[in-house]
């Protein structure tokens, strides 16, 4: 596998493989790859080649006092599962090749990136939009590989390409999940033994939703209730958010009749985890997907 860390090289060998006529799959992440990121990356060896990884740890995604500075770079780790996946490129670019000195221009996907993860996090979804939209011109992909796990980045991530008439196809991949439903996460390291144990509240709550779809409850207010009684019961946990949102638009549903997401933001410590299920009609009935 080759590692790229130049805007300039990476342009170079995207040019060429498209010169070729060949179909390049993007996988951007932000590093210490577990097994969610490499499902990406499975998915994306199946349908394109080559197949570019990114690594970029991007500051402008991080509000202060965010876990920027801690947050974890286990680049050999990172280099031997790309090269076990058979990833043609890693892009490993350095914060000064994406932003040199005098950077000023930035992607504001509006409404979308204001509620929800936007609304805790401020700046973050402008600097995810910025930052994807910048890989897309350097990695020129014909398909981009995202996890439904950051629910809110894809449909961000969607709304820019159609906004802005790019050429590329965003594939938004399931959550995997650790034995015990944890959704995989970077940021699962953070958490102590006690903390991880109390951290399968995120899934649990979600089950707790689903089960009460099953049984016929259409009221998104009596979901949510669910949702917080649920985490409000584990004393390791305090809730960002727990909403019942449109797929389309992530703004709040009174009762289900269209595709949703379930979305949880949870404190676990000071660890904050994020999580969610898809509902989805399906026919008479609704199935959920965790
Ligand atoms: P990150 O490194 O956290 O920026 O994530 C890179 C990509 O991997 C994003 O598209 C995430 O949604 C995706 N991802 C992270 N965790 C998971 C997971 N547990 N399952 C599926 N996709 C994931």
């Amino acid at each position: 596998m080759e590692t790229i860390r130049t805007v300039a090289w990476m342009k170079e060998k995207a040019r060429e493989a498209r010169q070729d006529q060949r179909i390049i799959g993007l996988v951007p992440t932000m590093g210490a790859l577990h097994a969610g990121h490499m499902a990406l990356v499975e998915r994306a060896k199946r349908e394109c080649a080559p197949v570019f990884t990114s690594i970029f740890l991007n500051p402008k995604q991080f509000g202060p006092g965010e876990d920027f500075s801690r947050y974890p770079r286990p680049l050999e780790a990172d280099l031997e599962k790309l090269t076990d996946a058979r990833v043609d490129g890693l892009f490993l670019p350095d914060a000064t090749e994406i932003y040199p000195h005098g950077f000023s221009t930035y992607v504001n996907v509006e409404g979308l990136s204001d509620r929800l993860e936007g609304k805790s996090r401020p700046g973050h979804f402008r600097g995810v939009a910025t930052v994807v939209l910048k890989l897309f011109e350097m990695v020129l992909p014909h398909n981009a590989y995202f996890g439904r796990k950051d629910a809110q980045q894809a449909r961000i991530i969607q709304q820019m390409v159609r906004d802005l008439n790019l050429d590329v196809e965003i594939v938004v991949c399931p959550i995997v999940r650790e034995s015990d439903g944890l959704a995989m996460s970077s940021r699962n390291a953070y958490l102590t033994h006690e903390e991880r144990k109390a951290a399968t509240v995120l899934h649990r709550a979600l089950r707790a939703a689903a089960g009460e779809i099953h049984a016929g409850v259409r009221d998104s207010l009596q979901l949510q209730r669910t949702l917080h009684k649920v985490l409000e019961a584990e004393p390791h946990a305090r809730v960002d958010y727990a909403e019942v949102v449109d797929a389309e638009s992530f703004a709040p549903v009174v009762r289900l009749s269209k595709p949703a997401f379930a979305l949880l933001a949870v404190y676990i410590g000071q660890t904050r985890l994020i999580d969610n299920m898809l509902i989805a009609p399906a026919g008479e009935e609704w199935r959920v997907e965790l």
